[in-house]
Order: C-alpha cells, then sequence, then structure tokens
C-alpha cells in the first residue's frame, strides 16, 4: 500500500511521538469508579484518538471522515482509537442508534477492540469535579434567568457583565449545587458556571456553563441525575479519563479549545487529573455537494417522506451509502484522498463515484443488462440453426482483465432484448447502431445496418414492426452466418457498432432503480434557504429490465459493472432471487447529467 499522504495531524503526532510529548502519561487515580475506564495497561506512550459520536442519529458521510481518520492514525501509529458514546445528553438518545453506530464502524472496517465506552459513566467524576472547582473557587452557581445570561455575556468587542452571583463564596455554592443535583430546583432556575473571565475576548472563556438542570430520564443512568454536564465540560474530561493523547474534532471548536486547556490544568491542578493532558487539535469538516449532512435536516427528509427511510440509497448516510453500493475500501481511499486540513473542504459527489469506480473496476464482473427493452426479431433464425427451439450457445469473459474471474454463458435464440437506444428508424449522423434501409435521393434503398451482438452475431436490421400509434415494438433482423464471435469468420464482415443483448427465452425480469442526486442544487441549504425546495424531482426512477442469466442466483449485496451502464448493486433489503432488485451505484464515466 503507498504511505499514507501526510498531513498536519501526522506532523503533530510525528512531532509528539519523537519529542515524547505524552510519555509518562498515567491516571491519576480519580474518586469515584472512574478507574475501571482508564484505557488498558500502562501503554502511556501510546497514541490514543477517539471517535465520539451523539447516539441522536445515523453516521453520515462526514462522520466517516472523522472514524477513518480517527482509526488509521491510531493504526498507522500503532495507537488505540477509542469508540466514545458521547451520550451525556439525557434528550434524543437510543439504543437504535448507538447499534448502528456500531455496525458503521465495523462496517468501515474498523475495530475498537476493548475500547468501548460510555460518557455517562464517567458522571460521578464529572459531578466530583465540578464539586472540586466550586471548592476552589473557581465555579459558581449562577441564578440569572437565561435571557439576563444572554444578554449580561456582552459580544465581540464588548465586555460581559458579571452576575450578581458571582460572588458568592464556596460553601454557598457548593450548598447550592447539591440541592440542585438533590432535585431542589426547577429546570432552568439556575445553572453552574465556570468563573473564569466576563471581560475575555474570547466569549467561550466568559464563565461558560458547566451544568444544567434537566429533570430527564437517562437511557444509561435512568433517573440517578437530575443535572446533566455541558459538552463543552464534559468532552475534555472523557479524554482525559481515557488518556486521550490528541482529541481531534471540527474546526469550529476552535475557540473551545482555551477552555478546553483551561478545564483540564485547573483539575490537573487539583490533584484530579494527570499530566499530561489531551491536546484538541481541529481539523475541516468534509462536506458533501449536491447533499446535506446535519443530523435535523436529514431526519425531516426522513419524517417528510422525501426518502424512503435513513437507508435511502440517496442519502448520504453511512447506511444510504452501503445501501446504494458503495465498497467501504472506496470510502476509506475518499477520505486518504482529501486528506485533513485546516479548511472545511467541499467535495463534490464525483469524488466518492472516482472512488467507487477506482475500486470496482478491477475486480466487479460484468454483465449484460437490457434497462429499456425493445424486441428483437431474428427472422431467419430458425434457417440458420435448423430450428427456431435451437439454443445456441455463447460465451465470453466475465472481466476483461481477470481470467480467474471464469466466463458467462449464455445464448442465443430467435428472440432478444435490445436496449430500446440502440434501435433509431432513421439514423442521426454518425449512428452506428440498428436502422433499417434507408431511402436514398434516387429512390433506391440502402440496406439496413450491420451490428456485433457482443460475444454473439453480426445481424443486419431488416425493420420493424409498429402498433396502430406507429411506435415501434420490435425490431426486424436477419443472422449473418458464420460470424459467432471467437470463430475463423468473425471478423469476414466489418461492423462499426457492437450492442448488448439477453436473450428472451433466458432472460431474468428485474426491477433497476436508477438513481440521481438527491439535490439539484450543490449547496441546498447554503445561505438558510429552504432546502426541501431544492430536491430534484428526477432523484428516482424505477425501471424493469432484463439482465443476463448468469445474474439468475445473485444474492443481496453484489456487484456488478452492467456494460455500457455503470455499476449496479442487488438491493440489501428488497432484492428477493424471485424479484431481483439492482441499484445503480454510479455510471462509467462522470457526467453532469448523473
Ligand atoms: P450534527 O451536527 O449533524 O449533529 P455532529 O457533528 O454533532 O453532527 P456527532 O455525533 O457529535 O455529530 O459527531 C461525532 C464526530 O464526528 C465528531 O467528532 C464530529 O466532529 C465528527 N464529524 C461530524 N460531522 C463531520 C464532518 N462533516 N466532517 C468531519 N467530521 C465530522
Ligand atoms: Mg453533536
Ligand atoms: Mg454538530
Amino acid at each position: 500500500a503507498p504511505a499514507p499522504a501526510t498531513n498536519f495531524l501526522r506532523q503533530r503526532i510525528e512531532h509528539d511521538l519523537e519529542t515524547g510529548a505524552f510519555a509518562g502519561r498515567h491516571f491519576a487515580g480519580t474518586p469515584g469508579d472512574a478507574s475501571h475506564h482508564a484505557a488498558g495497561p500502562l501503554d502511556e506512550a501510546r497514541v490514543r484518538t477517539r471517535f465520539p459520536p451523539e447516539p441522536n442519529g445515523y453516521l453520515h458521510i462526514g462522520h466517516a471522515k472523522s472514524i477513518c481518520l480517527n482509526f488509521g492514525l491510531a493504526r498507522d501509529y500503532g495507537g488505540a482509537c477509542h469508540l466514545r458514546f458521547d451520550d451525556t445528553n439525557p434528550e434524543k438518545e437510543e439504543l437504535e442508534y448507538v447499534n448502528a453506530i456500531k455496525e458503521m464502524v465495523q462496517w468501515l472496517g474498523w475495530s475498537w477492540g476493548d475500547n468501548l465506552y460510555e460518557a455517562s459513566s464517567y458522571f460521578d467524576f464529572m459531578y466530583q469535579a465540578a464539586e472540586a472547582l466550586i471548592t476552589a473557587g473557581h465555579a459558581y452557581v449562577d441564578e440569572q434567568s437565561a435571557e439576563e445570561m444572554r444578554a449580561n455575556r456582552g459580544d465581540f468587542g464588548k465586555p460581559g457583565i458579571n452576575s450578581p452571583f458571582r460572588g458568592r463564596t464556596p460553601a454557598e455554592n457548593l450548598a447550592r449545587f447539591r440541592e440542585m443535583r438533590d432535585g431542589k430546583h426547577a429546570d432552568g432556575a439556575m445553572v453552574l458556571r465556570a468563573k473564569i473571565d466576563m471581560a475575555s475576548p474570547n466569549i467561550n472563556l466568559r464563565d461558560p456553563t458547566l451544568y444544567r438542570i434537566k429533570h430527564a430520564e437517562h437511557h444509561a443512568t435512568g433517573n440517578k441525575w437530575c443535572i446533566y454536564p455541558m459538552y463543552t465540560y464534559a468532552h475534555p474530561i472523557e479524554d482525559a479519563l481515557e488518556r486521550i493523547t490528541h482529541s481531534i474534532c471540527t474546526l469550529e471548536f476552535e475557540d473551545q479549545r482555551p477552555f478546553y486547556d483551561w478545564l483540564l490544568n485547573q483539575l490537573a491542578d487539583l490533584g484530579l487529573l494527570a499530566r499530561p493532558l489531551p491536546q484538541q487539535i481541529e481539523f475541516g469538516r468534509l462536506n458533501l455537494n449536491y447533499v446535506v449532512t446535519s443530523k435535523r435536516k436529514l431526519r425531516q427528509l426522513v419524517e417528510e417522506n422525501h426518502v424512503s427511510g435513513w437507508d435511502d440509497p440517496r442519502m448520504p448516510t453511512l447506511v444510504g451509502l452501503r445501501r446504494r453500493g458503495f465498497t467501504p475500501a472506496s470510502l476509506r481511499a475518499m477520505v486518504e484522498a482529501t486528506g485533513a486540513s485546516k479548511q472545511n473542504a467541499w467535495i463534490d459527489d464525483t469524488v466518492l463515484d472516482q472512488a467507487l469506480r477506482a475500486d470496482l473496476e478491477p475486480q466487479a464482473p460484468r454483465a449484460f443488462a437490457v434497462l429499456q427493452p425493445l424486441r428483437l426479431k431474428l427472422t431467419n433464425y430458425a434457417d440458420v440453426f435448423g430450428s427456431a427451439d435451437h439454443r445456441e450457445p455463447c460465451e465470453t469473459a466475465a472481466h476483461p482483465h481477470k481470467p480467474e474471474l471464469g466466463l458467462r454463458k449464455f445464448s442465443l435464440g430467435p428472440e432478444l432484448w435490445i436496449e430500446a437506444e440502440d434501435f433509431v428508424e432513421v439514423p442521426p449522423k454518425g449512428y452506428f447502431r440498428l436502422y433499417p434501409p434507408q431511402r436514398q435521393p434516387d429512390g433506391s434503398l440502402s440496406p439496413g445496418n450491420k451490428v456485433r451482438l457482443k460475444a454473439g452475431y453480426i445481424i443486419e436490421c431488416t425493420g420493424a414492426e409498429k402498433d396502430a400509434d406507429g411506435k415501434v415494438t420490435a425490431v426486424l433482423a436477419t443472422v449473418i452466418p458464420d460470424t459467432k464471435s471467437g470463430t475463423p469468420g468473425a471478423d469476414a464482415v466489418k461492423v462499426k457498432g457492437t450492442i448488448g443483448w439477453v436473450g428472451a427465452h433466458e432472460a431474468v425480469a428485474a426491477e433497476v432503480r436508477l438513481y440521481e442526486r438527491l439535490f439539484a442544487e450543490p449547496q441546498p441549504d447554503a445561505g438558510g434557504r429552504d432546502f426541501i425546495e431544492f430536491l430534484n424531482p428526477h432523484s428516482l426512477r424505477v425501471v424493469q429490465g432484463f439482465v443476463e442469466p448468469s445474474l439468475a442466483g445473485a444474492t443481496a449485496d453484489q456487484r456488478w459493472q452492467f456494460e455500457r451502464h455503470g455499476y449496479f448493486v442487488t438491493d440489501r433489503v428488497d432484492h428477493r432471487a424471485d424479484k431481483p432488485v439492482f441499484n445503480k451505484i454510479t455510471g462509467l464515466k462522470d457526467s453532469f447529467a448523473k
């Protein structure tokens, strides 16, 4: 495998490994039960990263970026990557999501080993750390209303105003905080805040909230707590307790880093955490054009039935991409190719498609599929082959460069299915497929066009059958004897066109779902617009087609290149042996019309 692209995260880790920046880390022996969460044996010099999803929705392509970065760095530097459910928020978190997240991390090819954690298991430690901060004069209970707090926070270039409750003694604060814990106050009545600096130019340091009251049941801790830590308080502690070395997050947390460092340093000074402490490092988000990735917006698409579910093959969720047919290897390659930078990146969906093609081209078996079927009748078939019941065996390589994949076998009969676009009554310039004899300016008829049935015979178009409305119902052609592919006579007749086909006697009827972009605009939710307006009305087209007989035994989640059409996968949900369903993953080339 090629060496992974170097980027600032790798440089930072390599530097830290060289200088021993996090050697000598150890778990300080903290109050409560937190010690059994301390990760593994005392392998202090290991790189430790984490992927910390909130179990409140399905993972999307942006999460794949974070997963592959964190697990990839741990793998490349002999470290460990933790899967941590950031379940500090009692609402909106469900077991369904926990299981789906685990499944997707594994599907992407990663393993967390023994390093599976739940942030809610640190609630005792977090609480005791809060009491220690109060006792040391670093936190206070504020009884201002939410509006007052917001108003007094100030703004950029405008310092905040100290809360009238800021001057309380530690003893008073401790008593109040315990009342909060004991359920003596209503939601919103008061909060615990860090006591830092209401005039700080960084608004995140203007006494941020650490705990709020929420009389809500938690899926893991039940009704034990009615106060819950804020994300900004909980996250650094989670990292420190798990001895994370590099806490990699997206750019919007950059302004939070001073608080991250402030908090962990206070707790280390108080003897609750050991140095060296984890370091937060930010990288640019991955954004994909023509989709939305906010969980709220994805949920709206599902709940308003714009898509069939979280795993609709048009969704940028990992379950959706999997169902669409994207391979884990292609998603990992896309993450690797887009690197890590200090800039949020907008990636075109074509980058994903290219990674998919690069993965599938060398391995996906080929097959004939007819997506807009038109009947073709070989009018001289019985004369050439002795009987209309004769089946002429044909074969071709399953893959042009992979002989080990063997041969595809099928047969010719008197009636075939061809693609409707492979026949025209009057050929435009440069059209080399089927058309009937054409009247010439001098009144004579030129012969109809000849094409090769791929891996079969050359045929000559003689006419077409039409219904009362003049619509073509069947193409008529004759077989030219002794022109079978792979036989000595194959080159005797020269043709410019080759077409795919499936014998009507053995064609497998299939539902084929043709997908285009879910949105017609590259950034449907830019500037606060209503993204629903930009849904692409043509994002799904279902056709009834035919595939070659070698696909009769297809099982779910198998991939092929349908010749001339692109890459397809059997749908993992709806495909049945007796009712095949194929999803189009992507075309053979980039095209704007996708
Ligand atoms: P949303 O904002 O839609 O709720 P989230 O970022 O809050 O998503 P989490 O479950 O909290 O979702 O995210 C888990 C991890 O995935 C975080 O470390 C987060 O930074 C990372 N992540 C989320 N979206 C992206 C993205 N678009 N690109 C890179 N990393 C991302
Ligand atoms: Mg979140
Ligand atoms: Mg977020």
